[in-house]
Order: C-alpha cells, then structure tokens, then sequence
C-alpha cells in the first residue's frame, strides 16, 4: 500500500495474532478532539504457530494480503514480526511511519497513562509478564522487534490498565495479608482503552448519560465490566490479572480460589493450571463446543446453551455488583464484539435486569443493533456502541508526537 502521508502504526499483539493497523497522522491531537484520527488500513497475521494467515484491507474494504503461510514459516511471533515487517517496508515504502503505538495490557501500579518507551520502560513492562503471561511478552517483542529495527523511532505503550488508575483502595483491595497489597499485589481492571472510547463516545451520543452512572460491558473474545462515574472508571470486574470477573472465551473469570488449591494438590503444575484457566475455560470449558459465541448461539447442545445461560446470568450478577458500587445505574452500555453484535446475548442478559432496575429492551432496535436498544418505558437506558481501542492508541501516539505528551 502506498500512502500520500506520514503515517501512525497501530500495533496490537495478542497471544496467537498480530493485528497492525495504519492511521495517518492527525493535525491536532488532544482530548477534545472530535474524531479520532482517520484508520487508512487494516492487517492481521492470524494462527501464529498453527495455521498462518496473513490478510490487509484498505479502510475501504479493497483487500491487499490475504495470504496462507506453512507453519515452519511462522512459528512463533519473532517470525511473524519479521514477516510484517518486510510487508510493511514494501507497502509503505514513500512514508515510512513516524511512530509505532503498542497495546500493552499490563502497566501496573508505574503506568497511569500512555508514554514514551525507552529501555527503563521496557524493563518495568518485563517485570510485570507473570501478571499478563499471555500478552505481555508478546507485546515486549513487538516493541523490541521495532527497537532493534528503528532504534530512533518514536514508539508508545498504550495500557489496558491505565483508564483505572484512579480507583480507590476499595476498588483495588483483596483480602490478602496488608503487605502483598504495598509490593501491588492489588486489583488493576483491563479493557480500558475500550472504555476510554466509550466515555469520549457517550459525550458525543448521549452527554447527559456521560456524566451520570454508567456500567459499560466489553464483552469480546476477552470480558469485562466496568463501573463509571462522570466517564471515570470507578470500579472493574477485572483485577490483578485478565482471568478475574466475566466468564470468557476460554478464560474462567472468577473462581473460587479453592478451586486452583484442589487442583495443585492433584498434582497440575502452576503451568498446566495457568494454560486451564486461560486457554481451556470459560465458554470453551462449559460448551465443549467452542469459544466463539457465534458458534454457540448456532449450536444446539445442552451444553452449549448452558455456557450462554451461564455468561448472561454471571453478566446481569456483576452488573448489579457494580450498581452497588454506583449508588444506582443510570445507563448500561455493550460494546466489544458480542456486545455490539449480538441481540440475542443483550437480550439474555437485560432479561435479568427487569425487576431489580427496570430495565426493558425495544426487540426491533435490538435486533437491528441500533445505538440505543431500551424501550421508551426502560427505566434505564441500555445501549449498544461499536469500541475503538485502535483509533484510542492512535490518539495516544499522536499527542506524544505532536506535543511531546
Ligand atoms: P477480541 O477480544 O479478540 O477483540 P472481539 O471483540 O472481536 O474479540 O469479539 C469476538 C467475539 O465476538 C466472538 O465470540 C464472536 O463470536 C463474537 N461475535 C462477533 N459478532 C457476533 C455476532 N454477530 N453475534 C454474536 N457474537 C458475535
């Protein structure tokens, strides 16, 4: 792809895909701006290590990569970023990037906002990998692929944990002995840079709702919820790491803690527990069937919708958990995949929230997955938003490059 402008690069480096995404580079980047800066393309190498698949579309849908690789080729993502790397020294070959931004999921207690990566950052970011095993290393050699490539290029870390930096002791607290919590043993809450679109986004659709008590649900391939006041994170159903809260794809959400006890003493080592919890749970874990809730919602075993009624009940329960933290409810919003896409999994879990908060779905605006999904009689507004993390890290890159911070 050939671009006429600098361009931003947005990368985001999940446990088995590279997703890469191409801004250009806005005229002004601060947090009042009303759009976010424009998305030009869009690429992923999918199956790293399994079944390679690379692919690129325009922002105009045309599709420029859609190419399947043998696994020795790609066997790991060391490979896979030199696999990008070359396809993106070809396509943007006029205008190379001037800065890279990075999702990272983990930026504990040192990260309250985006920033600058230089090696002492680098090394806080490693220290945290036990929080994020599945994530962050993946991040860190994104980011160091980059360095040892282009040393002078700008490139930003993006936390998932930052939006919640705010929260109070009552948020972050877990019953364990006082000095675990000091060395940041402590709950953090992910998905913020989602909920950070949301809160700019309700400012723009529903600006009274913005500043009220809102509980925004992300529920992708990874979920969570989180409570806000005023577009501030308040409280998260997410904690220490991102295997706290919602039940998942393939991670368990919360569990009794017993459980993983019962399960060393069977003799799992901590790995083959942590592969379980992460990779082997949630929805994939009770279905049998799949991790996919299209492919729940499509399948008629027992099983896989009893995986479903268990994700909406656990759903509508933290919902009214972090009602609790709110004072009340104001506004429930859905976002991420499922959240935005699918009426049939609103519908499941809103039917829980009728007699605690009032709350009522329109069918047909539901099913047509319109921005507001609640009847006129809904005591509480409900609504169904499209995220943005990648445009969010975009932003984030382009205040570091145009205004150093
Ligand atoms: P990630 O967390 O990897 O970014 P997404 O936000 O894309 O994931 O969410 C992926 C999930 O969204 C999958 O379970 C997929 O089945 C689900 N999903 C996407 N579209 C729909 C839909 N129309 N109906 C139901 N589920 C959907």
């Amino acid at each position: 792809m050939t671009t006429a402008h600098p361009v931003i690069l947005v990368v985001n480096a999940g446990s088995s895909s590279v997703k890469i995404s191409i801004f250009s580079v806005p005229e002004a980047a601060h947090e009042d701006v009303e759009v976010l800066p424009a998305q030009l393309a869009h690429g992923q190498i999918e199956g790293i290590g399994v079944a390679p698949h690379i692919e690129g579309r325009l922002a105009d849908g045309t599709v420029v990569a859609d190419e399947r690789f043998p696994v020795e080729l790609v066997p790991d993502h060391d490979a896979a970023f030199r696999l990008i790397q070359a396809r993106l020294q070809e396509g943007l070959r006029d205008t190379p990037p001037v800065a890279i931004g990075h999702r990272v999921v983990h930026g504990g207690m040192d990260f309250a906002d985006a920033v600058r990566i230089d090696d002492n950052v680098i090394a806080r970011l490693d220290a945290l990998v036990p929080l994020a095993p599945l994530h962050q290393p993946h991040n860190l050699t994104a980011i160091r692929a980059v360095r040892a490539a282009a040393p002078d290029l700008l490139q930003v870390a993006c936390f998932d944990t930052a939006f919640h930096a705010g929260h109070d002791p009552m948020a972050q607290l877990m019953a364990l002995p006082y000095e675990y919590y000091e060395q940041g043993i402590r709950r953090f809450g992910f998905h913020g840079l989602s909920y950070a679109y949301i809160a700019r986004r309700l400012k723009q659709v529903a600006p009274d709702l913005a500043e009220g008590r809102v509980i925004v649900a992300h529920f992708g391939n990874g979920a969570s919820l989180c409570a806000m006041r005023g577009g501030k994170s308040v409280e998260s159903t997410m904690g220490l790491t991102a295997l706290d809260g919602m039940p998942m794809g393939t991670r368990c959400g919360t569990i009794d803690p017993g459980a993983v006890l019962w399960l060393a003493a069977q003799g799992m080592t901590p790995d083959a527990i942590q592969a379980m919890l992460y990779g082997q749970s949630g929805l994939k874990g009770i279905s049998g069937v799949s991790s996919d809730m299209r492919a729940l919602l499509a399948s008629d075993t027992p099983r896989a919708k009893l995986a479903v009624d268990f994700y909406a009940y656990r759903a509508a329960q933290e919902i009214g958990k972090l009602a609790v933290t709110l004072g009340g409810l104001d506004g429930l919003v859905f976002t991420a995949g499922i959240g935005a896409n699918s009426p049939d999994v609103r519908a499941r879990v809103c039917a829980h929230l009728t007699d605690l908060f009032g709350i009522s779905l329109d069918a047909a605006a539901n099913g047509d997955n319109c921005q507001r999904i609640s009847s006129d009689t809904s005591r509480v507004p409900v609504l169904a938003l499209q995220t943005d993390e990648e445009g969010m890290i975009a932003l984030s890159t382009a205040k570091i490059l145009l205004n150093g911070g």
